[in-house]
């Protein structure tokens, strides 16, 4: 469904991404670790868009989005959920889901409605539906923010380490919304440092270091019998 190949991206005379290649295919859930700073971040803003590689190609099943001329309908198909949420907090919960389908599909406000609460319902949180960011857990939050993924129906979710502003207490919940959704068949490319959900949900790890991809298998593979001596030091440090 995306296949990424040889993408590079240098900021200044810093190169982040030397020449990455992978695929993700249809239903299945990747996971990529790594260290800080190695370009997790910066990969998964080239697949959205948010930024423009220098070089290689992403497709987005047929068609090469890295040409692509409407940035717009690209990002429609792909969902994103930001480790910082990026709700409005002028908006109620609800709002929140209701904005893409409102303001960029053009949705029929009742239906819109109709459908974000459908989505809010599926990560739990139908009650809160009427209350502001403020009045919401960072985990409720962050669950908004994947409701509010899923009502654009996206092909793919991308995910930039959606647990790492919460408090441990809150982590459980939302890494539980996302098992149930990759359960439930979505394709999803995380980014995450928690390494229980990369280990018993991901189809398959990638661990990246210095802007290459170092070693990506099968999570039992990887945590059991690393190839790599530089992927066996970062999962030792970790554990
Ligand atoms: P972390 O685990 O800390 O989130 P990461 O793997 O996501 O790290 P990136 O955020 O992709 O790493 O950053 C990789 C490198 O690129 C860093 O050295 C960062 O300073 C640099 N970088 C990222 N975005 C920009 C930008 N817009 N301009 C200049 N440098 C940038
Ligand atoms: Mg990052």
């Amino acid at each position: 469904l995306l296949r990424i190949i040889n993408l590079k991206k240098r900021f200044g005379d810093k190169e982040v991404l030397k020449g990455v290649s992978f695929e993700v295919m249809e239903g299945e859930t990747k996971v990529i670790i790594g260290p800080s700073g190695t370009g997790k971040s910066t990969l998964l803003a080239c697949i959205n868009q948010l930024v423009n590689p220098d070089d290689g190609e992403i497709w987005l099943k047929d068609e090469l989005i890295t040409q692509a001329k409407d940035i717009n309908k690209i990002r429609q198909r792909i969902g994103f959920v930001f480790q910082d949420f990026g709700l409005f907090n002028h908006l109620t919960a609800l709002r929140n889901v209701m904005i893409g389908l409102t303001k960029v599909k053009k949705m029929d406000k009742d239906l819109a409605r109709e459908k974000a609460l459908e989505q809010l319902r599926k990560v739990g949180l139908e009650r809160e539906a009427n209350l502001y960011p403020a009045q919401l857990s960072g985990g409720q939050k962050q669950r908004v923010g994947i409701a509010r993924a899923l009502a654009m129906e996206p092909e793919i979710i991308l995910f930039d380490e959606p647990t790492s502003a919460l408090d441990p207490e809150l982590i459980g919940e939302v890494l539980r919304v996302m098992k149930d959704l990759a359960e439930s068949g979505m394709t999803m490319l995380v980014v995450t440092h928690e390494m229980g959900f990369a280990r018993s949900v991901s189809d398959e790890i990638i661990f990246m270091e210095n802007g290459y991809i170092v070693e990506q298998g099968s999570p039992e593979k990887l945590f059991k019998n690393p190839e790599n001596e530089r992927t066996r030091q970062f999962l030792n440090k970790l554990s």
